[in-house]
């Protein structure tokens, strides 16, 4: 098996590698529960920053008085649907990339420190995204929504996977970077470095009230020694 890499770096998608993305996303979800179950939802009165696509769903349908037995029944099919329709409908997002997310990204694969996505989207979802953002050849992994029932899970297993590769071991440094207090606490849960950006939604101030390790206003700041202390 190889040496461990000198670290791992873990990347959100929405608000951390990517911003403004469009409705598209949004729209692929509502489309999706509509020609499924035939019910008009809509992602309004739904917090979707820092929520995985399911939990979405299932808060849509709610709110239009879908009844559980239904919600559950319909899901599979959904998530399916949704992630056909968006790999249709994605946008060029090549202009939606956050600054300073495509030069970190460069220097990681240059330093040989692979990097890997832990995102709310679906798993169709978030490779189209970062195809269609020209990111795609530097990430090497991801788990995504349908894979676990929180972020905390979801980073479980993205270092479950990434051990198995052999890139670490328990000496290696990883680090999540995101732009929620999702994020944050997913990080601490997993006692791995959590590194927050302010380029989502949630400001600087209320990041900074759940005490990442590193708070920047956006990635062109991050050196190596603050996401990993390399
Ligand atoms: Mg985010």
């Amino acid at each position: 098996m190889q040496a461990p890499a000198p670290g791992l770096v873990l990347f959100d998608i929405d608000g951390t590698l990517l911003r403004r993305a469009g409705p598209h996303h949004r729209e692929a979800l509502v489309s999706a529960v509509r020609s499924i179950t035939g019910i008009e939802t809509t992602t309004e009165n739904v917090p979707v920053q820092g929520m995985l696509d399911r939990d979405i769903v299932e808060q849509m349908l709610r709110n239009a008085g879908a009844s559980p037995a239904l919600i559950r029944r319909s899901m599979p099919l959904v998530v399916a649907r949704a992630q056909r329709i968006y790999a249709r409908t994605c946008p060029d997002l090549r202009r939606r990339v956050c600054p300073g997310a495509r030069m970190l990204l460069y220097r990681l694969w240059r330093r040989g420190v692979p990097a890997g996505l832990v995102t709310g989207n679906l798993t169709r979802i978030g490779w189209k995204k970062m195809e269609r953002a020209g990111l795609r050849p530097y990430l090497r992994f991801g788990a995504f929504a349908e894979l676990a029932k929180d972020r905390a899970g979801l980073v479980r297993i993205a270092l479950r996977y990434a051990r198995g590769q052999g890139w670490i071991d328990g000496q290696t440094r990883v680090a999540l970077v995101g732009d929620h207090p999702n994020d944050i606490g997913a990080a601490r849960a997993n006692r791995i470095r959590a590194v927050a950006v302010a380029t989502g939604l949630a400001g600087a101030e209320e990041l900074a009230a759940h005490s990442p390790d590193v708070l920047v206003p956006d990635m062109r700041v991050l050196t190596m020694e603050m996401l990993l202390g390399l």
